[in-house]
């Protein structure tokens, strides 16, 4: 539409979680690189290594950056955990950084400036896309990897195609299986992690069958990695540094549907810093309709 357009992000490197967490044999980051190529070539100018909410805010851009409109993109990359004991042993990964040193830092390769832990012996805790993707990187770096998981094989969040590919690569499911807590040695670097059975109850508030722990069903795992892929939610950095922005309870910024306009003027959200973790496609879509309604708003 012709706007002077800059798009401020924290990393180094621009493409969000197609460039960080989709692992490369999911999405070549060659072809991501070539979006954002056109991208540039149409005049959008990227500052990288830029955190909104830290080096500035939503306001300064507004006001003495001279912005007419903001919109927010900043995805849902706060990786959630269990709270259990020992989660902050050496060896224990969030999906999120486990996955972002192999494909963004590219840990994998010699001489690589950062490290990756190469477990023998991994444990993938979780069920969704995240954990099968973390599985599969974790099996190709030589790794024996299992996935545990609280519900049964038919409540896999993951897409199935992404459990058969799991599966093809040789990665074991224990089913309704739930951890409680993870053991370390001397040198505080995880051995093992101790799981309980679970069985499935009554439907809870999402309406799947609640698991619900068998008493005395302890079964201690050997592990020497264990990447926790339990879920992410909005980071709350932006929200908390901008006044008047309306956000839920579980972090995410309140938006009209529509156009993805905020409670503060001039200011608009989309994508997972809206919905939660959800999709590329719904992502995009966001931007788009956001970009449309910011048009208008400048014209007006
Ligand atoms: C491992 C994994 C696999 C996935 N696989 C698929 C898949 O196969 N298909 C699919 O459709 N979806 C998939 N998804 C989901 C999909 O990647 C997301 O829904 C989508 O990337 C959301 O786009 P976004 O632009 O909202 O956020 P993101 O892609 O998360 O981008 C947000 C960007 O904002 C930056 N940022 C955050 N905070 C700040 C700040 N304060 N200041 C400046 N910059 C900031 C981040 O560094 C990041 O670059 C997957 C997600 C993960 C984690």
């Amino acid at each position: 539409m012709g706007y002077a357009v800059t798009i401020f992000e924290a990393l180094h490197v621009t493409g969000g979680v197609l460039s960080y967490g989709i692992p490369e044999f999911r999405l070549p980051k060659s072809i991501v690189q070539k979006e954002i190529e056109a991208l540039k070539g149409t005049g959008v100018e990227i500052i990288s290594n830029t955190v909104i909410g830290k080096t500035l805010s939503v306001d300064d851009l507004l006001n003495s950056g001279g912005y007419k409109a903001v919109f927010i993109g900043s995805g849902a990359g706060l990786p959630k955990f269990m709270n259990i004991p020992g989660e902050n042993l050496n060896g224990v990964y969030s999906a999120n950084e486990f996955l972002t040193r192999i494909n963004l830092m590219k840990a994998y390769l010699d001489g690589s400036t950062t490290p990756i832990h190469h477990g023998k012996k991994v444990a993938v805790v979780g069920g969704g896309n995240v954990a099968m993707d973390a599985a599969r990187c974790a099996r190709r770096l030589g790794a024996e990897v299992t996935i545990i998981y609280r519900r049964t094989e038919k409540e896999l969040p993951a897409r199935a195609e992404e459990v058969e590919h799991a599966k093809e690569e040789g990665i074991v499911f224990l089913f309704l299986t739930n951890p409680v807590s993870i053991a370390g040695n001397e040198k505080r670097w995880v051995t093992s992690i101790t799981c309980e059975k679970m069985k499935l109850g009554e439907p809870d508030a999402s309406g799947r069958a609640r698991p619900e722990p068998i008493v005395g069903s302890e079964t201690v795992i050997e592990s020497d990695c264990v990447i926790m892929a339990l879920g992410t939610s909005p980071n709350p950095l932006i929200s908390s540094t901008t006044a008047g922005l309306d956000i839920q309870k579980w972090g995410g910024i309140i938006t009209d549907e529509q156009d993805g306009k905020t409670s503060r003027e001039g200011v608009y959200a989309g994508g997972d810093a809206v919905t939660g973790a959800a999709t590329v496609i719904l992502a995009m879509g966001a931007g788009k309709r956001a970009a449309e309604a910011i048009d208008a708003y400048i014209t007006e």
